[in-house]
């Protein structure tokens, strides 16, 4: 997609520090890394998140986080990581290209996840549980 910086690192219009890549996957070093080593891995194929991807796409992109997240582990000695993708601006996405990152994770390393905790009203979670279960079906 034109305008889309993802797209055009995919198309080498951009360079990166590539780790991986096959025909559909791509994954290269994040140029402002929480920890070195913070990897992103994306679907070639452009979508705005990872929502929009169907069900190959999804098992294809899985598959290559399993496979360079246990590589950016034992290159990197880290000690865990965490592996997250933001959907839509509210939940920081900047690029809007389906990508998962993976970062590195050490004791003390100044990432903190640490979010303020929320108390469901009586009867609440059941009753959200169940929508969400009945769109499911
Ligand atoms: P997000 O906030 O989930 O949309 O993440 C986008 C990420 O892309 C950020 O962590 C940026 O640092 C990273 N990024 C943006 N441009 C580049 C680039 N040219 N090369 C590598 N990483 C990039
Ligand atoms: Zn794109």
């Amino acid at each position: 997609m034109e305008d889309c910086i993802f797209c055009k690192i995919i198309k080498k219009e951009i360079p990166v520090d590539m780790v991986y890549e096959d025909k559909d996957i791509m994954a290269f070093l994040d140029i402002n890394p929480s920890n070195k080593g913070h990897t992103l891995v994306m679907p070639k194929k452009h979508s705005k998140n990872l929502l929009e991807n169907n069900e190959e796409d999804l098992k294809r992109l899985v598959l290559a986080i399993k496979k360079i997240g246990n590589a950016v582990m034992k290159v990197t000695n880290a000690e865990g990581m965490n592996i997250l993708s933001n959907i839509n601006p509210i939940a920081g996405q900047v690029v809007f290209h389906t990508h998962v990152h993976i970062t590195p994770r050490y004791k003390d390393d100044g990432i903190s996840f640490k979010i303020q905790r929320k108390a469901y009203n009586e009867g609440e979670s059941k009753e959200l549980a169940s929508k969400i279960k009945s769109l499911l079906k």
